[in-house]
């Protein structure tokens, strides 16, 4: 019998040579092959009982002894195979640590946002109170309590939106102050930001842009007292340098009315293409208040008297990053907003 023994030994030895030592599956089906519970070593252990009783000692030491063996075999095998199945995974799903991440896209704050945020900040400063009004006005905010008359061009349709008869989508914020004055009592300072809409629509007009006016009422509210507040925010705006010029206009709500210019951020004032050769640009209109704008509101104008301003922060936008279409600002287009 121990030549069966020996010969299984041989054989056992012979096939584990030849074993992928790469492939657990292989050394696995091995291991069942010998030591499962039909293997060929389990079945020598079986043929124990066909001995003559005192051979079986000496035999079941033999074959326990092959047990040993080929568990032993089998077991250094199969730590092989892990092995080989780990260093195949890790050269597979290898990590280069030195790539970049999947970083995820960070947004950034529009424009407009960050002027309108800048605009609120040094009025507040100031003691401005904010008041962002409504997108829809009644014909007497928009237009007749601003001293606007029924004949006047900017209520024409062609210019402004009509939603229903005597509502409009307000074509400035100068609504709001009306609103303000109706509600408060002077002294007061206010600014009015908010969406506009009139009907334009070019390289520089959009049919609905962002503005920003404000409004003083005190008692010996003068002029000075305008150009001194614009002439500060426009430096806090372009720059210490910025120089300012106005330029006498007509508003039905303001008298006197002025425009005011800035000198040319692309050139300094020395002129370019962009102001046209001028040296300066058009950034807002302003003036005094308009005693009949006072006495729609019930305020006292022999007593008080006031300023108030109006600019666009599309145009503002536009010109402090040098953006030619003002569409942009509102055109949602990501390879335009992850410049700023
Ligand atoms: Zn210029």
């Amino acid at each position: 019998m121990s030549e069966n023994i020996n010969s299984l030994k041989s054989t056992f030895e012979n096939e584990l040579s030849l074993v992928d030592l790469t492939n657990k599956e292989a050394v696995d089906n091995l291991r069942v092959k010998y030591l499962g519970k039909k293997g060929l070593v389990t079945d020598l252990l079986k043929q124990m009982g066909t001995l003559p009783a005192e051979e079986r000692p000496a035999y079941g030491k033999l074959v326990n002894e092959l047990k040993a063996f080929v568990a032993e075999k089998i077991e250094q095998a199969i730590t092989t195979a892990q092995e080989a199945e780990l260093n195949k995974k890790l050269s597979e799903g290898y990590v280069d640590v030195s790539l970049p991440g999947n970083g995820i896209p960070v947004g950034s704050t529009h424009p407009l946002y960050d002027i309108r945020e800048e605009i609120i900040d040094f009025f507040a400063q100031m003691g401005f109170e904010v008041d962002f009004g409504r997108d829809i006005e009644t014909d007497w905010y928009n237009f007749e309590a601003l001293n606007t008359p029924p004949d006047h061009p900017s209520r024409d349709m062609q210019d402004t939106f009509y939603m229903d008869e005597g509502v409009v989508l307000r074509s400035h914020t100068s609504g709001t102050q009306i609103h303000y004055m109706e509600t408060h009592k002077p002294p007061f300072r206010m600014i009015a930001p908010g969406h506009v809409f009139r009907v334009d629509n070019d390289a520089t007009h959009a049919p609905m842009f962002q503005q920003c006016e404000g409004l003083v009422v005190d008692e010996n509210i003068s002029f000075a007292h305008l150009k001194g507040v614009l002439q500060l925010f426009m430096k806090k705006l372009f720059g210490e340098n910025v120089k300012t010029r106005f330029r006498p206009s007509f508003f039905p709500f303001t008298e006197p009315s002025a425009e005011m210019d800035v000198s040319c951020v692309f050139c300094g004032g020395n002129g370019c293409r962009r102001c046209k050769g001028t040296g300066w640009m058009e950034i807002g209109g302003c003036g005094s208040v308009d005693p009949n704008v006072f006495k729609n509101c019930g305020i006292d104008s022999e007593k008080y008297t006031g300023f108030a301003f109006g600019f666009g922060l599309d145009r503002i936008a536009m010109l402090r990053h040098s953006i030619p279409e003002i569409s942009l600002l509102t055109s949602n287009d990501q390879r335009f907003l992850e410049q700023f």
